[in-house]
Formats: C-alpha cells, structure tokens, sequence
C-alpha cells in the first residue's frame, strides 16, 4: 500500500515538474525575446533624427526600454510616409536608468506621433518568472526528495518535526492476540501482572475502593527472554490495544524534541485507553541524571517530562506503561518511585522446566518426529534465552526443510542446538593437514580430561569443523544448570580447560593460537575462584572482586581497594592455579594417551563424533578408572578405618 500511494505520488510530481519546466521555458521565452526588427540606432542617433524630422512614426515598449518605429534615412517624414527616399524600421534601447519614458516622448514626440506600450502581460509574466515559478520548483523538488526518502513522507511530516518520527503511522495500536498460554515458564511475573490485568480489565475499580492505580511497570531480564512477550501477552488478555516504542526513539541531540515525541506518544495512549504503552529498552531514557555533560539537558528533559506524563494520569485512565531494560542499575531513581514505574518484575533466563515448556509452545505445528525429546533437548540448552530456544526450533525445523524432509529428527535438534551455541558450519575454510591434526588433538584432550576427570558423560558431541568464531568445539553438558559447585567440580572444569592446550604440547612439542579461548575460560574461572568463591588457601575465604549488579549485568568490578601485594598474590594464585590445572590434564593424557590417540585420529577421519559412537572411543578411560577406584577403595577403606579408630581413641 505504502510504496504503492508513494510510486504515485512520485509520477505525479515528475509530471507536474516537467509541465512547469515547459511553462518556465515558454515565459522565458516572452520575456525575454525582443519583438524589435530593423535597424539597430544609437539612442543619439535617434534624437538627431527626430530633430531633423526623419521620424515617421515611434513606440516606446516600456518594459523591454526599446524605442521601435519607421524613419526616413534620405529624406524627411509628412504625413505618416517620407518625402525623397523609402521608409525604413529602426530600434534603438535606451538606459531605463537614465532616461525617463516621459523624457523620450518630448524629445522624439515633438515632430513625430509616439505611441506607449506599457506591456502589461510582459510585466506579470517576468514577475511569475522570478517569484513564483521559482518556489513552485522548490516546493516540487522537496517534495521529490521526501518521496524518494520515505515513501510514505508528506508535508505534514515536516510539520510533525519532533513527534515520534517516521514511525507516527507505524505506531498503530495493535490488539495483540497472544496469550498468557504463548508465555512459559514465567509463572511468578504472570502472578505479578494479574494486578495490572485486573486495572486494565476494569479501570474504575481501583477508584471505588480509593487506591492508586498500577501505572508502571518494569520488566528486567536479559534480551531475548520474553519481556516484549509478556507485555504483549498482558495487553492480549486484557483485550486493550497496544502501543510499542524503544527508549532510542526519544534520544535526540536538540534539546526539547525527545520530550515533544514523549507528549506525543502519550497523547495517542491517551486517546485509546485503556491501553498498554510498551517501552522497550528503557535505560535509554531512564538513566541516571548526573554528570552528563552537554547530551545531559536533551535526556534530563525527556526524562521529566516522562515522569510529568506518569504523574498525569488519572486513576480511573485504564493506562499502563511497562518498560523493558536489562540495566536496572543505571535507571533514574526517579523514576522507580511509588506512583510511577512501582512494579518491578525481573524475568531471568528460564529454568529446565521453562525451557521444556517455551520447546513445546515452539514445536506446535511443526512436524516434530517421534524421536525427538524434548526434555532432552530442554536439558542440552542450560542458560538458554526464550529467544535461543525459540531459535533452536526454527532453525532445526529449517534444516528439515533444507533437506527436503517431512518430519525434524532429534539430529536435527542436535545440528540446532550446535549452530545456535557457535555458529554454522563454516564453509570454505579448509584447514591444512598439519592444522587438522592438531585441532583434533586438541579438541580430542578436552574429551579425554573430561572423561578422566570423571566427566564422560557429560561429553555429548565433539567436532573439528569450524563454527562461527571457533575453530572447533566440544559440547558438554548440563553444569551450567548447577548452581552449586564444589571446589573438586571447578577444578575439573579447569583441567578440562587446559585439555586441548596440554594435548598440543604433549604431541606436538609447543602451544597454538588455537589455545586462546580455553587460556581465557581458565583465567576467568581461577579468578573466580580466588577472588569471589574463597577457594584459595592463600588468599582465604575474602571476596576481593564482585559483579556490577548480581545475576545476569556488568562486569567485575574490584570491591574497594586492593593493596599491591593482595594484587600481586591473586595473580600469583591464579597463575598456580591454570598451571596446575595444565600439568594434571598433562599427567592424564600421557596415561591415557592410547586413548587420545585413537579418539584424534577418529575426529581426523570423520570430523565430528557424538552419542553412542563418541561414548565408545572414550569407554577404556572408564575401565581403566574403574580399576584404578577398585585398587583405590582397598587403601582408602582401610585408611578410612584407620581414622576411625584414631578418632575413637580420644572420644572413648
Ligand atoms: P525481550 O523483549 O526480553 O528481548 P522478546 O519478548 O522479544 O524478548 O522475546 C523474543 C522471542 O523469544 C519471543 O518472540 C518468543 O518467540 C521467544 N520467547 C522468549 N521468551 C519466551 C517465553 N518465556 N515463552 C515463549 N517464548 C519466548
């Protein structure tokens, strides 16, 4: 519709340009042809020749300051012919500057008739010329150049300057149509919003009883797990029209025009209530007002004026603004007084039973094959956003579709999964023999840490195919869902780290830049260890570094000061720390080199092993551990006694 009136209005302009291009040639064409034919005389000339009575007859055209007429060059005028030789044509100009009309007329007029051509049409015609035409062609460009921006741009446009921008027509309400049911695992935030649904339903009800009504609310959570959902979803069941705009709209660098888009927006909110008004990422106008320098007054006015329009509404006005932000800690805490944005929900990544159920919302009416599980799937996908699940599905059901199958097979869900974690496969980059080899050492000494640490089963996949950033990866499974970790369990995860690392220096005699990530995992988790999980001996059960905000934001920030020598120890421990881990993952490979060997040159010949298949390569380290643990229990169950009895000495 849009570039259809847009196409439209573009022909219509081009063609009424062309027609005034036509008409400015044809004016130009008037105005400034001269009519005058004959001979060319001097103005002098011209007075001589009145003097002397060769005039016949003469016209002055007042606009063109053109003297035109007969004269007779041999003899002397009578009676409207010449006396002695033929009559001839003459013009001459004259300086209009200079010579007044009513001067020629006395000069040429005393022996001759002269008649006066005031050129009325000549006279309008040169003031169309250079008045009017010239600003219709202006308008007409304009016009052209908003058309061929927008489409859909017009001179009200132009008017609006300061309204909520090019969106204005896009910001039509919309009656949502999605439901709670559409929304999972985010039972608590749907308990919180039944309030503002109840308002919504019925916005006189809070006025009978004398309470103020639920007039903002701010959702936090990380992008992408459902915040625009839910506020769509209460906007669906209360059966009230939605209205959606993000924070960035209303930052502009003239001071006063965010806060003119603000009065806007709200006066199209006011005209449908009851109503929902979404603000998406609300921190752009919501932060803080401190120190802000220049760019500070434009977003100060914005933001009271926010506010002046919060304060404004009346209880029974059936309208509820809900933002959206994932840095609550920068928000104004203006704007989280009672009264105004007072309902603060925080909608965090789901848990095993939200992901179950967000894959179920997103397998309806999809072909989904009958080997697929989804609680399987659900408990691969720890630290899953909605969006990221969301994700999974549509791009395992693509693959389906790429192959021309009917139904998506839980392979699929697999490839899904994988791509959403790192990536495509990358084509086109092929690695050298050299560069194979290691990274299927590489990625082989991860496994087998992993299955050395114990972790054999957490291993699901392990591929030396490229993928988004990495050169390869191996999955691993559920930890991410603990929220309890032991010391034991962190150390092997560092061992783990250094796997491929140590893999490539046992083989290969020195280190890659394939190391890189795993060096940066490693660093991050001892740190962790040392300075926020007091797991280092040395340093003591003190936390040194602390997140921004806890959960989901920020980075590390370091809690006070720290003294030079507490500095100089925590790198000291972490440096022991991933050395340690390194020389460990070292001592396992070479005891379970055999293993590493076979489970490399498998990864070099078939590229990617998982399940079953996988499980089996990696099955002697199992065996051998086992054996080891039988061997182990004998000492530790003696040792184990032993202590027993020691401690019933003093106790008894
Ligand atoms: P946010 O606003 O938090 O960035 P969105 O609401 O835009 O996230 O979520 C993006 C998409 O992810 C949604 O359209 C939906 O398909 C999916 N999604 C996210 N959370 C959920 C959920 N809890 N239940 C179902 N789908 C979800």
């Amino acid at each position: 519709m849009k570039s259809k009136s847009g196409g439209m209005g573009l022909r219509v302009l081009l063609i009424s340009l062309l027609i005034l291009s036509l008409i400015f040639v044809f004016m130009v064409n008037i105005t400034f042809k001269s009519p005058s034919s004959g001979t060319k005389l001097s103005l002098d000339n011209v007075y001589r020749m009145a003097a002397n009575g060769q005039i016949v007859r003469a016209r002055l055209l007042d606009q063109d300051a053109v003297v035109e007429g007969t004269y007779c060059p041999e003899g002397v005028a009578q009676g409207g012919n010449c006396r002695g030789g033929k009559a001839a044509t003459f013009h001459a100009t004259y300086p209009r500057s200079d010579v007044s009309t009513q001067q020629l007329i006395d000069r040429i007029g005393a022996r001759a008739p002269v008649a006066v051509d005031h050129q009325t049409g000549k006279e309008v015609s040169r003031l169309v010329l250079t008045f009017v035409l010239p600003l219709i062609i202006l308008a007409n460009l304009f016009g052209l150049i908003l058309l061929s921006k927008g489409g859909d741009a017009s001179l009200g446009e132009i008017a609006g300057f300061g309204r909520v921008g090019k969106d204005r027509q896009r910001k039509k309400a919309t009656v949502t149509g999605v439901s709670f049911n559409d929304v999972a695992g985010a039972g608590e935030a749907v308990a919180e919003l039944s309030e503002v649904l109840d308002y919504l339903k019925d916005p006189t009800k809070f006025e009978a009883y004398g309470a103020t009504a639920p007039k903002g609310v701010i959702l936090f959570g990380p992008p992408g797990c459902g915040k625009t959902l839910l506020a769509r979803a209460v906007a669906g069941e209360a059966g009230v029209p939605f209205i959606s705009v993000s924070g960035t709209e209303f930052v502009e660098s003239l001071v006063g025009v965010g806060a003119a888009r603000v009065r806007d927006l709200f006066s199209q909110v006011r005209a449908l209530s009851p109503a929902i008004c979404f603000i998406d990422e609300i921190d752009a106008v919501g932060r803080r007002r401190e120190g802000e320098g220049v760019s500070g007054g434009e977003r100060e006015q914005t933001l009271n004026q926010l506010l002046v329009e919060l304060d404004g509404f009346e209880v029974t006005a059936g309208i509820v603004v809900m933002g959206a932000t994932n840095r609550p800690d920068i928000l104004d805490p203006a704007l989280m007084r009672p009264g105004r944005f007072d309902r603060h929900i925080t909608i965090d990544r789901p848990e095993l039973e939200g992901r179950i159920h967000i894959l179920k919302i997103h397998a309806r009416g999809k072909p989904i094959g009958p080997d697929v599980d989804l609680e399987f799937v659900a408990s691969r996908t720890p630290g899953f956003t909605g969006a990221d699940l969301a994700n999974v599905v549509n791009e395992a059901t693509l693959l389906t579709i790429r192959e021309y199958r009917t139904e998506v097979t839980a392979a699929d869900f697999e490839e899904a999964i994988f791509r959403v974690v790192n990536g495509p496969k990358r084509r086109g980059r092929v690695l050298s023999v050299e560069e194979r080899q290691r990274t299927a050492f590489h990625e082989a000494g991860h496994v087998i840490v992993a299955a050395a640490a114990g972790r054999a089963d957490e291993v699901h996949r392990v591929s030396i195919l490229a993928r988004g950033r990495a050169v390869a990866s191996v999955q691993m499974g559920a930890d991410a869902e603990a929220t309890l970790l032991s010391r034991t369990q962190l150390r092997g995860k560092l061992v783990t780290q250094m796997g491929g690392i140590a893999a490539e220096n046992l083989i290969f005699g020195e280190g890659s830049t394939g190391g890189e990530q795993d060096i940066e995992q490693a660093t991050d988790l001892a740190r962790d260890m040392v300075t926020r999980y007091g797991m280092s001996p040395e340093l003591g059960p003190v936390r040194y570094l602390a997140h921004a905000a806890e959960g989901f934001l920020g980075n590390d920030i370091p809690l006070g000061e720290i003294s030079i020598e507490t500095q100089t120890a925590i790198d000291k421990e972490i440096r022991r720390l991933v050395a340690e881990a390194q020389a460990e993952a070292t001592a396992m490979l070479s005891r379970h080199r055999k293993t590493l060997d076979a489970l490399a040159s498998r990864l070099d010949e078939e590229e990617t092993l998982e399940g079953e298949t996988l499980q089996k390569v990696i099955a002697p380290i199992e065996a051998e551990m086992a054996t080891e643990r039988i061997g182990a229990t004998g000492k530790v169950a003696s040792r184990a006694n032993g202590t027993r009895t020691r401690r019933k000495t003093p106790v008894g």
